[in-house]
């Protein structure tokens, strides 16, 4: 079946099995209409169906939402080359323009059709988003907003001991950005199994630059891993809790409680782990991360912590487009059934990114969709090799989608 080099305005679609975004089990047989790049329908198969001019039989397939890749940086790649990486740490956009470009394509071509960018320190994906024409719905944080001599150089910039981060968020943040990135805590230690950073901002610093952020209407985003550092930015009013490794169960139940979004990029350590020799002190110590990590997410999961998919492709390992995959067999392996864990890396992104048409298969939500071959047995695993339904066409692995 040649589908991608025809266009969709309206279509006829017939699903062997639907998993909607929304949670709710799966269906089968289900036909869906779309009209002027929307779902119009959503019913089950009548005979007179098979008629329609725009049909697309994917009878033999599991219809989902596109997903939404909540946390990524756009301008590294996840090359375990450091020559490469300490290069594109420091370019110019004229060189990371293309590479971003690069990492779109990739996104697109395993389904994902929005990101939101946690931050370079030289605002190159808030750049990109103003100045070159892009398909991809792009949540940008510009620069992440750490405190000077503390973790965060790589993705923002510093505040000197005078300036407050209330001040910053005021005063010195871009136009253009959709949501602002706090560092609170420094990395994960890859020698001291679940060794505390103390917290960059404390509790009034956090609150105030809250407060600020939202006078602005801006969402807050936060790194930060650790209980104490977890425990000060939920109490600010934050929007997300991104990594959040080593927060325990009492932050996890306060986030269920306010409604603070959790992005757990836990193949970051399964993809760490990797790298550095089997058997080493860093390996071992970034497996057992990486459980504890999925531990955390099973609590979460009974707890009813609203989780959202994040990667931070662009770490070590963790690359852009294909790490998603990577990320759901680990929702999977914490317990999540395959409707819960699409809900995640759909409508809950969705709604972290604010994209109020977009992470469901529902009528007048955006016809963007993916079609895996098979049953919801197959999943998350199939989805290596999706058909991309986008923008009324099927993108085709060779298409420059950005
Ligand atoms: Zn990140």
């Amino acid at each position: 079946m040649n589908l991608t080099n025809k266009k969709y305005n309206t279509a006829t679609v017939i699903a062997g099995y639907l998993i909607d975004g929304s949670g709710s089990d799966t269906k089968k047989n289900i036909c869906i209409k779309i009209d002027n790049g929307k779902f119009s329908k959503i019913r089950n198969i009548k005979n007179s169906d098979y008629k329609n001019q725009n049909l697309i039989d994917l009878t033999d397939y599991t219809i989902l939402p596109a997903l939404i890749d909540s946390h990524v940086h756009l301008f590294m790649s996840g090359t375990c080359n450091q020559e490469i990486r300490k290069k594109q740490l420091t370019a110019e956009f004229s060189h990371i323009k293309n590479i971003i470009k690069q990492h779109i394509k990739q996104h697109m071509q395993c389904g994902v059709i929005a990101i939101r960018d946690g931050g370079d320190r030289l605002g190159h994906a808030l750049l990109y988003k103003q100045t070159v024409a892009h398909n991809i719905k792009l949540n940008v944080s510009g620069c992440g907003l750490h405190k000077k001599g503390r973790y965060g150089q790589l993705i923002g910039i510093s505040l000197s001991k005078k300036e407050s981060l209330e001040h910053a968020i005021e005063r010195k943040l871009p136009s253009g950005i959709d949501q602002i990135k706090i560092v609170n805590s420094g990395l994960n230690s890859l020698v001291t199994f679940g060794k505390e950073t103390p917290y960059q901002f404390d509790a009034a610093e956090m609150k105030k630059a809250v407060i600020a952020a939202k006078s602005k209407n801006y969402p807050v985003m936060v790194h930060v891993n650790g209980k104490e550092p977890v425990r000060i930015s939920i109490e600010s009013g934050i929007d997300s809790i991104e990594h959040g490794f080593f927060m325990g169960k009492d932050n996890l139940q306060k986030m269920a409680e306010k409604r603070v979004t959790w992005v757990p990029t836990i193949y970051t350590m399964k993809a760490i782990s990797q790298y550095f020799l089997e058997s080493s002190t860093e390996s071992e110590t970034a497996r057992k991360n990486l459980d504890h990590q999925i531990e955390q997410l099973a609590f979460a999961r009974d707890a009813g912590v609203r989780v959202a998919v994040g990667t931070d492709a662009g770490s070590i390992g963790v690359h852009h487009g294909s790490s998603i995959v990577e990320e759901l067999k680990l929702f999977k392996s914490a317990g999540y059934k395959i409707e819960e864990i699409i809900k995640c890396v759909t409508y809950n992104g969705a709604k972290l990114l604010r994209l109020d048409d977009k992470g469901l298969i529902k009528k007048d939500f955006t016809a963007s969709f993916i079609a895996v071959k098979g049953n919801i047995c197959l999943l998350p695993e199939s989805m290596k090799d999706a058909m991309v339904f986008h923008n009324d066409h099927f993108l085709c692995k060779t298409d420059t989608a950005s």
